[in-house]
C-alpha cells in the first residue's frame, strides 16, 4: 500500500535517529508523531506531534494507530508486543518478529549461528549455573555483553580469564550475557540496506567504521578494502535481511579479520550511526530511504556523490566549554549535524560533522585539522 504526502507517520523513539527521520519525512510532505515517554528528546522537538508516554501505554498506541499510516521505530528496544499491537490496525515495519530477535544478543547470535552466518565464538551466560559449567579457555580474553539494552559500549566489561567471570557477571548485575572472545580485528565494516515487501533490496556503500572505547568515531566511505570483502559483506546482510523477513532499513555490523576473514558483530534493525554519511554524500539519506520504504515509494539511488569521513560528536567536546564551530564552517565542504540536545554529558552522542572532498586521503586530514582546532 502507498502512503502519500501529506499523510501522518508514527516514530517509536525520540532519539537522532528519530529526529533525522522525522526531518526527512517532513521534507517529503509526511507528518510526523513521535511516542517518546521523555518530556523532551531530539525528535519530539522537530515532529508535529510529542506523545509522552510509555511504549506500552494502549492509550497512546491507540492514539499513534488511528492517526498514523505507517509505523516504525529508531530504536530496537522498543518492545516487541508494542509492534504487534499496533499492526492489527497500521502498516507497522520493520516486524514485531524480527526486532524482538535482534533486540536481544543472545537471541540475535542464536538467530546468525542457526542460519549459518559466520559469528564471533562465544559462550551464553544466563545465570551462575551457567559459570559453573566449563567455559572454553579459547574464549579469553573475552568481552562480557549483557544481552539486553546494551548500546555504545555500554554494559560491555573485558575478561582477562575464566577466574574473573563471577565477579564481573555480579557487576553486569547477574542479567543474561553473551561472552565473546576478543578479536585482533583488522577493521570494521558496516552494510546498510533498505528492503521492501516485493523483496526489493538497495545497499549504501560500505563504511569502514573506526570505535573509541567501544563508541563509534568515524566512518570513512567508501571503505577502504578490496571489493571481495565488501561485496561479500553485502550478500551475508542481504541473507540476514532475507532470513529476518525484514523490512524496513537495516544495519549489518562486520569485524573484519587480518585474513580478510568477515563475521557479523550484530544487526541493528534502524538505520545506523554508521551510515549518517549518507545525508551528505549520497543521493539519498538512510532516512529517506526508511520513509520510502515505510510509504511503499520506490528506494531512492544510493548513489555516492562524494568520498566522506564522518566524525561523532561527543558530549565531551564541550568539557572546556562551548566547542569552536567556525573551525567547521570554515570548510565549504564539510557538513554539521548537532541533535538539539541540551545537556552535553560525557560519551553521549551530540551530533557529527562530515567531511566531503574526492579522495578519503584529503577528507581525513581535513578531519583530523578540524578535530584538533574544535576544542
Ligand atoms: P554496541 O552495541 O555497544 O555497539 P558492539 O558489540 O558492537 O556493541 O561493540 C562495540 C565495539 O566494541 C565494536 O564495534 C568493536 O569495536 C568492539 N568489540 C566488540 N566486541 C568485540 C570483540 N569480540 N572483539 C574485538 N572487539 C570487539
Ligand atoms: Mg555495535
Amino acid at each position: 500500500m502507498l502512503i502519500k504526502p501529506g499523510a501522518m507517520l508514527g516514530m517509536l523513539g525520540g532519539g537522532q535517529l528519530g529526529r533525522m527521520f522525522t526531518m526527512a519525512a517532513q521534507q517529503m510532505g509526511y507528518r510526523v508523531t513521535v511516542l517518546d515517554p521523555a518530556e523532551e528528546s531530539p525528535a519530539g522537538n522537530v515532529a508535529e506531534r510529542h506523545l509522552r508516554a510509555d511504549y506500552l501505554d494502549h492509550q497512546a498506541l491507540d492514539e499513534l494507530g488511528a492517526t498514523c499510516a505507517g509505523i516504525t521505530i529508531e530504536f530496537e528496544n522498543v518492545p516487541a508486543p508494542a509492534l504487534n499491537y499496533l499492526a492489527q490496525r497500521s502498516i507497522v515495519s520493520p516486524a514485531a518478529e524480527s526486532v524482538a530477535i535482534v533486540q536481544n544478543r543472545i537471541f540475535e547470535k542464536q538467530f546468525l549461528a542457526s542460519n549459518g552466518f559466520p559469528v564471533v565464538p562465544h559462550a551464553v551466560i544466563h545465570d551462575k549455573a551457567d559459570l559453573a559449567q566449563k567455559i572454553d579457555a579459547a574464549l579469553f580474553p573475552g568481552i562480557l555483553k549483557i544481552s539486553r539494552f546494551g548500546y555504545d559500549g555500554k554494559g560491555q566489561i573485558s575478561v582477562r580469564k575464566v577466574e574473573d567471570l563471577p565477579e564481573h557477571f555480579a557487576n553486569l548485575g547477574y542479567k543474561s550475557c553473551v561472552l565473546e572472545k576478543r578479536l585482533p580485528l583488522a577493521s570494521e565494516i558496516s552494510v546498510i540496506l533498505a528492503r521492501d515487501r516485493d523483496n526489493q533490496i538497495t545497499f549504501f556503500p560500505v563504511p569502514e567504521n573506526q570505535h573509541i572505547n567501544g563508541i563509534l568515531d568515524t566512518s570513512i566511505v567508501p571503505a577502504r578494502l578490496p571489493d571481495q570483502i565488501t561485496e561479500k559483506a553485502c550478500e551475508i546482510a542481504k541473507q540476514v535481511a532475507v532470513q529476518l523477513n525484514y523490512i524496513g532499513v537495516l544495519c549489518v555490523e562486520f569485524f573484519v579479520l587480518e585474513d580478510e576473514q568477515i563475521l557479523v558483530n550484530e544487526i541493528a534493525p534502524r538505520p545506523h550511526n554508521s551510515g549518517h554519511y549518507s545525508l551528505d554524500a549520497c543521493v539519498t539519506s538512510q532516512f529517506e530511504q526508511q520513509v520510502r520504504v515505510l510509504c511503499g515509494l520506490p528506494h531512492g539511488s544510493t548513489k555516492l556523490v562524494q568520498a566522506a569521513v564522518m566524525t561523532n560528536i561527543l558530549g565531551n567536546l564541550w568539557e572546556s566549554g562551548d566547542p569552536a564551530w567556525d573551525q567547521i564552517f570554515c570548510h565549504a565542504q564539510t557538513k554539521l549535524h548537532l541533535y538539539g540536545k541540551r545537556k552535553a554529558k560525557i560519551g553521549r552522542k551530540m551530533g557529527h560533522f562530515t567531511v566531503l572532498t574526492d579522495s578519503i586521503e584529503e577528507a581525513l586530514s581535513q578531519t583530523q585539522t578540524i578535530r584538533q582546532n574544535l576544542q
